[in-house]
């Protein structure tokens, strides 16, 4: 799956963006009513997710019943002496303000257990060419 995102999008817009059979699963007891669709799918009921960039757990806490799924990991990086990992909001991170490498693969982690990997492949300047729109358009208006 290839996304284009803008940097003004921020985390949770992207993890809205994938699409995986895991959160279209249904989870409970439905053979009594085999005929009748079920009201929620697993994304309704497991909320929690996360995405790890360079160190940083960014946490899907939009939602009441959302947890902090990375916190396991963070406490047992603690107490085995690996470099500190931090923790940040999802619903607060634009992609803009992440630090990151191109090309290099991060982790995507919702349902507890269903883990992508990320790939940020490319990363484009549009000010840049904004800026040069802009001028050529007030240019050609000053022509005429
Ligand atoms: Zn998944």
């Amino acid at each position: 799956m290839t996304l284009l995102m803008m940097g003004s999008h921020n985390l949770t817009e992207l993890r809205d963006a994938i699409c995986c059979i895991s959160d279209l699963q249904v989870c409970g007891e439905f053979s009594g009513t085999p005929d009748v669709a079920p009201d929620f799918i697993c994304k309704d009921h497991f909320k929690s997710a996360f995405f790890f960039f360079e160190g940083v757990f960014y946490n899907d806490m939009r939602f009441p019943e959302c947890r902090d799924i990375s916190v396991t990991t963070v406490e047992w990086a603690k107490s085995h002496n690996f470099p500190p990992f931090t923790q940040a909001k999802m619903e607060d991170t634009l992609l803009q303000d992440l630090r990151l490498k191109v090309g290099f693969p991060y982790l995507y982690c919702h349902q507890g257990d269903c883990e992508h990997l990320v790939i940020i492949t490319d990363v484009r300047s549009v000010l840049l060419f904004c800026h040069l729109v802009s001028r050529q358009e007030t240019s050609t208006s000053y022509h005429q």
